[in-house]
């Protein structure tokens, strides 16, 4: 067994003798040639399905899931890619704060992001408990005190136009979301599969981005 991760992690692109970083970046973008949009949501099976595909119809030009294809790249060897417009990024609430944020700013390493949609949705499990309560159960059922792990703020969802304003805001205002990208909210009705934007944050267009894009 430890033989063959071995194995595996002698195939990690970083660590080959002659890596380029600049370079691999730049043929990693050509295996997801179309990626434009990060959507953020919650990890219930119920939505997990959905989402993806509602924001695909609600945004211009936006495919979702796409095809994966094979394809054999400059150095001979077969690769996979796709051609999906979305990567989703899948926590507990669709709260965009820490773990998410960081997401966001690989994809836009990695990747040519203009769009970052925030999903929440209705009758979602964030709804079901409160940041006192999950706090004091956590303490009861498992003896530890997490209080001072997370803002209360980010834990679940109150009241929605709140949650998704301050995630909106949150995204918006981190450096590790460049200044071109456009931010939405937007509400998932878990029962019609409409989707609601309740707030957006146009990116600046005169933004600084690098001529790798261009
Ligand atoms: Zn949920």
């Amino acid at each position: 067994m430890t033989a063959s991760i071995e194995e595996y992690d002698k195939a990690i692109i970083n660590r080959q003798p002659n890596f380029d970083e600049r370079k691999t970046r730049s043929e990693f973008r050509k295996v997801i040639p179309n990626l434009k949009t990060v959507v953020v949501h919650c990890f219930d099976p119920r939505v997990t399905g959905g989402i993806p595909p509602a924001v695909a119809k609600a945004l211009p030009g936006q495919i979702y899931p796409g095809e994966v294809f094979e394809f054999v790249g400059d150095n001979g060897k077969k690769g996979i890619g796709s051609n999906t417009t979305i990567f989703p990024v899948v926590v507990a609430g669709g709260r965009a704060s820490g773990s998410a944020q960081r997401s966001i700013s690989v994809a836009c390493h990695l990747f040519d992001i203009d769009n970052v949609a925030i999903v929440h949705h209705t009758d979602c499990g964030g709804t079901h408990f409160t940041p006192e309560g999950f706090l004091e159960t956590f303490k009861e059922e498992f003896g530890q005190d997490i209080s001072d792990l997370w803002d209360a703020d980010d834990i679940c969802l109150e009241n929605f136009t709140q949650s998704l304003h301050r995630d909106v805001r949150s995204v918006r205002s981190s450096r590790g979301t460049p200044r071109h990208v456009n931010v939405y909210g937007f509400l998932y009705d878990i029962e019609t599969g409409e989707l609601h934007l309740v707030e957006d944050s146009p990116g600046d267009k005169t933004a600084p981005r690098g001529t790798a894009w261009r």
